[in-house]
């Protein structure tokens, strides 16, 4: 079999620059990864241990007064896939190190409040891998589409999203946004695979099938998101997500690279070692 590796680091082969073009990009391909399917579940599983272990770097750090963590943010449409990253790249690593939050259409509580009320109260604490399955992006994408409040009011949020990013940046939270996107055909595949599998009912909601029927909107609001919301320091990956095998395997690749960037290093013990050492062997010698 031959080398599998990734020939270039999915940040750079994912992000969404000044000249992505959405209408142009593969949804089907896998970017940087020279290998097969095999070999990327296999590499896949490695990788997982390492991030695992880095997590748990970051987590000690968190409980020892370091303020930095990491926000995985989530995007796509439905069957993009956003399920399966949190099962199973997320699933790799301990879950008391990660912290979910999934946003859905809002309650009335969160609708008194500005939109960024309700994806604010669930930022990571230090240490943490924070995910969001759908986010602040939503009031930018199905709120636009939808109509749900007039253009003068979406139209300002790019720019009030990247300033508040920023501040979530400058708290110590990395930022690591990631669009999963699905072609139209595999939608359409996924959404019966729902309708035909029993087990699969409970994912599909009718109102599925009206938002795959604004399919162009959707895709000229994601288009404006990666133009406007793509900055230096928060980028997009855009990644093809009709081979599930390659979403998951880029986006482990992401944060494991994204985490390996920020060296957590093991704290320091906090008091005498050889002393505590000598106190217990102390107890083993003389039990009470
Ligand atoms: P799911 O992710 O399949 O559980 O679906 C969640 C639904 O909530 C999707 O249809 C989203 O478009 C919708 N949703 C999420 N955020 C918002 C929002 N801010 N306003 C309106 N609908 C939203
Ligand atoms: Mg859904």
């Amino acid at each position: 079999m031959a080398k599998q590796q990734w020939r270039t680091d999915p940040r750079e082969a994912l992000k969404a620059g000044p000249d992505f073009d959405l209408a142009a990009f593969d949804r089907n391909g896998q970017p940087g990864w020279e290998g097969d399917r095999d070999g990327g579940e296999e590499y896949m599983a490695r990788r997982g241990e390492e991030m695992s272990e880095l997590q748990e770097r970051l987590f000690a750090e968190g409980r020892s007064g370091g303020n930095r963590s990491v926000l995985l943010v989530l995007q796509g449409l439905d069957t993009a896939g956003k399920g399966g990253i949190v099962r199973h790249v997320m699933g790799m690593v301990d879950p008391q190190g990660v912290k979910l939050a999934s946003f859905g259409v809002p309650t009335p509580e969160e609708r008194e409040h500005h939109y960024l009320w309700r994806i604010e109260k669930q930022l990571p604490p230090p240490g943490r891998i924070g995910v969001f399955d759908r986010s602040h992006y939503e009031d930018v994408l199905v709120v636009r589409v939808d109509e749900l409040v007039p253009r003068e009011v979406w139209s300002g949020r790019y720019d009030e999203i990247n300033a508040w990013e920023q501040k979530v940046i400058e708290s110590g939270t990395t930022l690591v946004k990631v669009a999963l996107m699905v072609s139209y055909d595999e939608q359409g595949a996924r959404l019966m695979e729902r309708l035909e599998r029993p087990d699969k009912y409970w994912k599909f909601s009718p109102g599925d099938i009206d938002t795959r029927s604004k399919w162009p909107a959707f895709q000229e609001a994601y288009a404006d998101v990666f133009a406007r919301t793509s900055t230096e320091q928060a980028p997009w990956y855009v990644v093809p997500a009709d081979k599930k095998w390659y979403a998951r395997l880029a986006v482990t690749e992401i944060l494991t690279r994204t985490l390996e960037d920020l060296d957590p290093t093991w704290p320091p013990a906090t008091f005498d070692v050889a002393e505590m050492r000598a106190a217990l062997q102390e107890t083993i010698d003389h039990p009470a």
